[in-house]
């Protein structure tokens, strides 16, 4: 059987010693026998995710850790986003971030960017919006979670240098679209589409019978959409047609989904998954390792460290790595070295004191039959340092499996 490999990330998870843990990092210090395991049996080292010091969003490194230069490729997070909440995005088509709105019926004044943060009927109002056509222009909507969703706009000549419907605050009319650059002709054109659908939008809205019940209720009418961020959508190269490889994508939330659904990989969801820390890694593991059967390359990110650090919480992310361990040994409990190599690893630091990423590199290890194995036996950022990896890049990963794997083609004679 050809080996396979699996990248466990676990998002966020590097850190800064943290006073309270003893002047340990969350991942230092926690109980992990399992990816210490992986430690002592593989070869570890510390990785700039995507350069040294550079704050890594988990878009652009996740593109970085598949081999893909973010700066090269990366356009914003629009066309991901999209690709995440399950639109269908091509090369060209330009993408938004949307919000659900109320406006007053007269003026056109924002009195609540969120519309309530509505939960319920968003698939209902989509669904009246989605499909339409502007001046041969073709329209995609579709909801995301509460009041978000997402808009690709699908024509010829169309530019994405625009500014936003949405003003950003309450109290405000609703922006006129215009192009950044008043000569951009392609960028005109749709500016123009995105006010015209606006327009439209809450036409179709302000009388759609999930308004008629929300204002009997006392609630605010989501009776208009607001598009922001546009951004165009870039080509990138399927990652099969890259490495020629089959790879399949278990990652908890929407951005990522839209990464691997970008690169046609196979985007798996998993009940259970619930991006937080109550997630269910059992499950988690449990789709890994039926992935791996079907897949030469698993990618599987666990999102908790990164929620726990964003909220500066030291003992939440000691917990979300222990819960990542735990997911470790499920799996390790499956598969062997001479299978699978496996690599573990985060995509950026989000330190607890920062509560945002930040640019400090992150441990890697790389385990599986024929590494060269070192001396580091625990996991964690100055522990991996000492490795024989010494210091790599987050784009020089999928070079060092492609070896071990031995599906990589010589370069030179
Ligand atoms: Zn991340
Ligand atoms: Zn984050």
């Amino acid at each position: 059987m050809a080996k396979k490999a699996l990248l466990v990330v676990g998002d966020g998870m590097g850190d800064r010693p943290v006073k309270e843990l003893g002047g340990f990092t969350p991942l230092e210090i926690a109980r992990k026998p399992f990816m210490s395991k992986l430690a002592k049996e593989g070869e570890c080292g510390i990785m700039d995710p995507i350069a040294p010091g550079i704050r890594a969003g988990s878009d652009t490194a996740h593109l970085a850790l598949l081999g893909y230069d973010p700066y090269k490729y990366y356009t914003g997070r629009g066309a991901f986003e999209a690709a995440g909440i399950g639109l269908d995005v091509e090369k060209g088509d330009i993408c938004f971030r949307c919000n659900f709105a109320t406006v007053d019926e007269d003026t056109f004044v924002v009195i609540d960017r969120r519309a309530g943060r509505i939960r319920e009927g968003t698939h209902l109002l989509a669904q009246a919006l989605d499909g339409m056509e502007i001046e041969g222009v073709k329209v995609f909507f579709k909801e995301s979670v509460e009041h978000r969703a997402g808009l690709v706009l699908r024509g010829e000549g169309l530019g994405h240098k625009v500014s936003d419907a949405d003003p950003h605050k309450e109290g405000e009319k609703v922006h006129t679209v215009e192009p950044l650059d008043p000569n951009d002709i392609p960028s005109q054109k749709t500016a123009k589409i995105v006010n015209e659908f606006v327009r439209r939008s809450f036409e179709i809205l302000r009388n759609h019978p999930v308004n008629v019940e929300r204002k009997k209720q006392g609630l605010p009418p989501a009776n208009i959409v607001l598009p922001r961020g546009a951004g165009t959508a870039p080509h990138i190269p399927p990652f099969q047609e890259r490495y020629g490889l089959t790879g399949a994508c278990i990652v908890e939330v929407g951005l990522l989904k839209g990464v691997g659904r970008y690169l046609k990989m196979d985007v798996i969801d998993v009940e259970g998954a619930t991006g937080s820390l109550d997630t269910d890694e059992q499950a988690i593991a449990k789709a890994v390792i039926s992935a791996l059967n079907d897949h030469d390359f698993v990618l599987c990110n666990v999102k908790a460290p990164d929620v726990a650090g964003h909220d500066g919480e030291p003992y939440k992310k000691v917990e979300a790595v222990e819960k990542i361990d735990k997911m470790l040994a499920t799996i390790l409990s499956q598969i062997s070295p001479e299978e699978v190599i496996i690599v573990l690893t985060a995509d950026h630091s989000t330190p607890v004191s920062v509560k945002d990423h930040s640019g400090d590199p992150v441990p890697i290890v790389i385990w599986g039959d024929g590494v060269r194995t070192d001396d580091v036996d625990c996991f964690g950022e100055r522990f991996c340092a000492r490795g024989g990896l010494g210091r790599i890049r987050g784009f020089d990963i999928m070079n060092i499996l492609t070896n071990l794997l031995s599906v990589q083609e010589k370069f030179g004679a």
